[in-house]
């Protein structure tokens, strides 16, 4: 069987990148989705604005709704203090072997679980199956028409304390309208708006942070 970009791209992080080094993997999914095949992870540009606002943050518990290959999983857990956990959550299970592999390579599997499902029947579970309590950061990064219903979840859930934080890429290309006015018109929340591009690309893209103000 023909083997898929994300095989590739895998295949490409095992060949080129140093095992246990997460900036490498970081670097060389970088160089291959840049020079090769682009593909959907949030990429240098946007990913140095997720680098600063987790390091500002300094998250202890934090979730990733669309985990992909593993990109952003790598490089928002290579900042993470000793005790730090990120879930994130993968719906398809091709993505979510990738992803599990690269995290591995990096050497970051103590720091990142993997939780395969819909956020939407993920995310209620958090607290008992997962014992999360609050969560400190949130990286939206699956579809985009999740972004609102998604956030109300993790509101009805009990899932945000005052200042936890949200940050959602992508919110002019593909773009995640509902969720920006629901978000800007929400006076629980306090938003900041972080222009880019889109990833590999020249196209205008933005990430939205919101601070949960309880
Ligand atoms: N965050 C990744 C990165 O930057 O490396 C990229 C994530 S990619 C843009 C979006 C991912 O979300 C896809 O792998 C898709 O399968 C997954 N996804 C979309 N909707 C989902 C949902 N409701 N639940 C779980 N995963 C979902
Ligand atoms: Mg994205």
């Amino acid at each position: 069987m023909a083997q898929s970009k994300e095989q590739r791209i895998l295949n490409f992080v095992l060949q080129n990148a140093v095992r246990g080094d997460p900036q490498s993997v970081v670097d060389t999914i970088d160089k291959y989705c840049s020079q090769k095949e682009w593909a959907m992870n949030v990429g240098d540009e946007k990913g140095l604005i997720l680098d600063k606002i987790v390091e500002e943050t300094k998250p202890s518990v934090l979730l990733e709704l669309g985990t992909y290959c593993g990109y952003s999983a790598v490089r928002i857990a290579r900042l993470l203090q000793p005790n730090a956990c990120l879930l994130t959550i993968e719906f398809n299970p091709d993505y979510a072997a990738i992803a599990k592999q690269m995290i591995e390579f990096a050497g970051l599997q103590e720091k990142v679980k993997i939780l395969e499902g819909p956020s939407e029947a993920i995310i209620p579970q958090l607290k008992k199956k997962h014992e999360v309590d609050t969560l400190d950061f949130v990286f939206l990064d699956h579809w985009k028409e999740r972004y609102k219903p998604d956030t109300i979840l993790l509101l009805e859930c009990g899932l945000l304390r005052k200042g936890s934080v949200i940050l959602a890429d992508n919110v002019i290309v593909p773009g995640a309208p509902e969720f920006i006015q629901y978000i800007r018109n929400n006076k629980s929340f306090e938003c900041t708006n972080y222009l880019a591009h889109v990833e590999y690309m020249k196209i205008k893209d933005a990430m939205e942070k919101a601070v949960f103000l309880g």
